[in-house]
């Protein structure tokens, strides 16, 4: 029998996806995964309606988040993935906070921006598509498209959005080495979301040794190796990192719902190596691996 796998990187409504969580515990039920994470951009808000619909499901849940965390202010983006923090930890959700009052600010700036240029958007109309979830450029992307601005998604981040374009913006983040540690204090485990799409190794090697030395100290458990952004090469070689510092390699989808091509279960982390990462939540209680192991029977 084929060893379960489980989709460790999903977002929804709760932050930039297009899809509730119900709809992703669906889709994974019927790609005959074992579990899925829920891993919305800097929110938790999404983890109560996923674990139900994950039961319902009859799949496993892994509750995450992602943060998009910065070298230096307005420098190169480096998400870190969370899982398992105490929902509770007053840091983690000060952080969570914060971040969300300081998008909304960033995203009123770039909507400035933007009526500036000559693309009238309304803010009212980025805050309607949001929905309540933290905003990020996807939400203002999707109400150019809208307006007639631009004719979809991928033109507004090349003509406007993208880091250092015209109505960009830096937000408020983390330094990733503050985001793993801040993932640790609460219990959790971090793990380098896409590292392959962040950092081309051609020609950062020399910057990935020192960001993953930094990562590790402040206690880093793996690397995402499959991505629907990383091509074969991409993940030989980060494979291969992962080999060399001990690290744990995992897959997943990053699905967002319409505004990405990738599906879920696209990419997965099998079974044991999401009992490995658990096993280093601080809190971890192996009656919660029991889904775990009923899959594996
Ligand atoms: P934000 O969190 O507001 O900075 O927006 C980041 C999100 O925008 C990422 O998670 C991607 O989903 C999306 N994004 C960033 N750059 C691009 C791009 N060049 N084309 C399409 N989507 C992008
Ligand atoms: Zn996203
Ligand atoms: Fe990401
Ligand atoms: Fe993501």
């Amino acid at each position: 029998m084929h060893e379960p796998v489980i989709d460790l990187h999903t977002h929804t409504v709760f932050s930039d996806g297009t899809t509730t969580p119900e709809e992703n515990a669906r889709l994974a039920a019927a790609a005959g995964l074992a579990g899925i994470a829920l891993t919305d951009h800097d929110t938790l808000d999404g983890w109560e309606r996923m674990a139900a619909a994950c039961a319902k499901a009859r799949i496993g849940f892994v509750p995450g988040l992602e943060f998009s965390t910065e070298l230096e202010p307005g420098g190169r983006s480096v998400h870190i993935l969370g899982y398992w923090p105490d929902p509770d930890d007053r840091p983690l959700r000060e952080e969570c906070d914060r971040l969300r009052t300081e998008r909304e600010r960033r995203a009123r700036a770039m909507v400035d921006r933007l009526a500036a240029l000559g693309v009238a958007v309304a803010w009212a109309r980025v805050a309607e598509i949001a929905g309540g979830a933290p905003v990020g450029r996807p939400h203002i992307a999707a109400a150019m498209v809208e307006a007639g601005a631009v004719p979809d998604l991928e033109a507004a981040f090349d003509e406007f959005l993208a880091d250092g374009g015209p109505a960009w913006v830096p937000k408020h983040a983390l330094a990733p080495e503050a985001g793993v540690a801040l993932i640790r204090q609460a219990g959790g485990v971090a793990v380098l979301a896409h590292p392959g799409s962040t950092f081309p190794l051609e020609t950062h090697r020399r910057e990935v040794d020192a960001v993953l030395d930094l990562l590790q100290e402040a206690g880093l458990a793996g690397l995402e190796i499959d991505h629907p952004g990383h091509d074969e090469g991409v993940v030989a070689a980060w494979r291969e990192i992962a080999l060399e510092r001990e690290l744990l390699s995992t897959g997943s989808s990053d699905f967002h719902g319409d505004r990405k091509a990738a599906r879920i279960g696209e990419c997965t982390t099998p079974s044991g190596v999401v009992r490995r990462l658990y096993e280093r939540a601080a809190h971890a209680r192996e009656e919660d691996l029991a889904w775990l192991a009923r899959q594996s029977d």
